[in-house]
């Protein structure tokens, strides 16, 4: 059988020289317009390049767009229950906590400022839920009547920490919309659903700045040492700047908070004088981000502190891989959304999750990986890309740790595999003009939520992002140099 596959929504290949001279213009447009980031290999902090796109929009079924837009709030409000359920926390990651240093250094931080009274009890979540389509029709040769050539899709994960692409996603669209109107098709740009993703992710930020009520606070961005994807970030600030010129925004680094910050006697974090209202992470999510204690401790001291997290620890802790694959477990989802139709809707994006731990569960799961590794994706509980072990590999992991603990760090994934589309990648550097390509996408959708433990403020969903890679690439972070912006054409 061969792999499902959608028409592109313009035939190709587009002629020689027409081809040649829209990327030229499109390069330019994305350079400065800020489809753009800093090159790794040759890093100069002054220089930014076009940041890898698909010349064209890719197709994605209007229905399954709309089913994942119609759910996010539901997918918003189960993580908020999820991160204030402390028990549910607790046994989640209990056994992932005994192999992995990196996860236990969070949960002890959790533990510590729980111990000693929480500060803030609002959190302030900005969530991306990333789904696939699965092409794959459990149904007799793809005889049922909704496979076409999908059969819907599947969440891959939920991020709950440092959501990139609010700028990106939105300016995809835009470059798309640019290149189909250079190449004589501005009616299909109607084709591509309007999104909003950077106004509203910041007017989360500023939702909580509001209702940390104090007029002289300050908000904080936590950025790496050195910001690759720099205009997506930079272009948060500029919204809120616009918006909102009354707050003045702060980027440093956790070494730099450490240096520079304090608690007052209020408990409030003082940055220049001024209390922080909210603290945004856009880095702190993996364990070369915090290179020695005083990271960790910066760490601490924000998370004790008055300032709106975004995300709150516990927050960061919900969207591991583990408690994904534990909401995907029977009768999970019942306790947190009883078992109304929104729960079913939400059981139904899940592909197969499996726990790795040392009982019976995790003993199948290994069986089944091992005797068809090709179907599985192994993942330990990290984020920003590649760290999850494909194909082959997933065989040759489990045969190593099968009778090591350090097993119980992974999850194992049923593979998901999207149907194909064909299309033109551009990439700073490459030949010109590039091949046709087989591609694969994955659509982020984002959600804000604010509440306590006890009450929801806001809850909503405010944009999305697509990102597509080579059809045979496993992963496709666009920062991590795989994969490439692009904006969903509905069809
Ligand atoms: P991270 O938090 O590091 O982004 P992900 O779970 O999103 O981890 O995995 C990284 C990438 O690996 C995804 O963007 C996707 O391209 C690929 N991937 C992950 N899980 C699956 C899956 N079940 N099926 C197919 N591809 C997957
Ligand atoms: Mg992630
Ligand atoms: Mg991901």
């Amino acid at each position: 059988m061969s792999q499902a596959r959608f028409a592109s929504c313009i035939p190709l290949p587009i002629e020689h020289k027409a081809l040649v001279n829209v990327i030229e213009k499109a390069r330019d447009w994305g350079l400065m317009h800020g489809v753009a980031m800093r090159d790794k290999k040759h890093f100069n902090k002054d220089v930014i390049q076009v940041a890898p796109f698909v010349l064209l929009p890719s197709p994605f079924p209007k229905t399954e767009f709309e089913k994942a837009v119609e759910l996010q709030p539901i997918l918003n409000e189960l993580m908020h229950k999820v991160a204030h359920n402390d028990e549910f926390l607790e046994h989640t990651l209990q056994n992932a906590l005994q192999v992995d240093e990196f996860t236990k250094s969070l949960y002890d931080i959790w533990v510590k400022v729980r111990n000693e009274g929480i500060t803030q009890p609002i959190s302030l979540g900005m969530l991306r839920s990333d789904i696939m389509l699965e092409s794959r029709c459990p149904h007799t040769e793809n005889q049922c009547a909704k496979h076409t050539p999908y059969c819907s899709w599947k969440q891959v994960e939920i991020n709950s920490i440092a959501s990139g692409f609010g700028h990106l996603g939105p300016v995809s669209r835009e470059i798309q919309s640019y290149i189909l109107r250079q190449l004589g098709h501005p009616d299909l740009i109607k084709n591509m659903p309007e999104n909003k993703a950077l106004s509203g992710l910041c007017s989360g930020i500023t939702d909580a700045y509001d209702l940390f009520g104090v007029p002289s606070a300050v908000i904080l961005f936590v950025v790496e040492e050195v910001s690759y994807n720099i205009c997506d970030q930079r272009f948060h600030e500029f919204e809120i700047a616009e918006k909102r010129p009354d707050i003045m925004i702060h980027r440093k680094t956790l070494n730099e908070i450490f240096e520079e910050t304090t608690l007052n006697d209020k408990k409030q974090l003082i940055l220049d004088g001024r209390p922080v209202a909210v603290v945004y992470y856009r880095s702190g999510y993996e364990p070369a981000q915090y290179p020695s204690q005083r990271e960790w401790d910066a760490r601490l001291r924000v998370e004790r502190s008055t300032a709106i997290k975004c995300p709150s620890i516990q927050y960061q802790l919900a969207g591991t891989k583990k408690v994904q694959q534990a909401l995907a477990s029977p009768g999970v989802l019942e306790k947190f959304m009883g078992s109304g139709p929104s729960t079913s809707r939400v059981r139904d994006i899940f592909t197969g999750l499996y726990s790795l731990d040392f009982d019976e569960n995790g003993e199948r799961a290994v069986e089944m990986g091992l005797k068809d590794a090709e179907k599985f994706v192994l993942k330990p509980q990290r984020e920003g890309g590649g760290h999850n072990v494909y194909g082959a590999e997933v065989r040759e992991a489990l045969q190593r740790m099968r009778h090591s603990r350090e097993r119980a760090a992974y999850i194992l994934m049923e593979r998901i595999l999207p149907p194909l589309v064909q299309g033109y990648v551009i990439r700073p550097g490459a030949t010109m003009p590039p091949p046709v390509v087989d591609l694969v996408s994955e659509l982020g959708i984002f959600g804000v939520i604010i509440g306590t433990s006890e009450k929801i403020f806001h809850n909503r969903q405010v944009g999305h992002m697509l990102r597509t890679k080579l059809a045979d690439a496993d992963e496709g972070g666009v920062a991590a140099g795989l994969g490439a912006l692009d904006s969903p054409y509905l069809v």
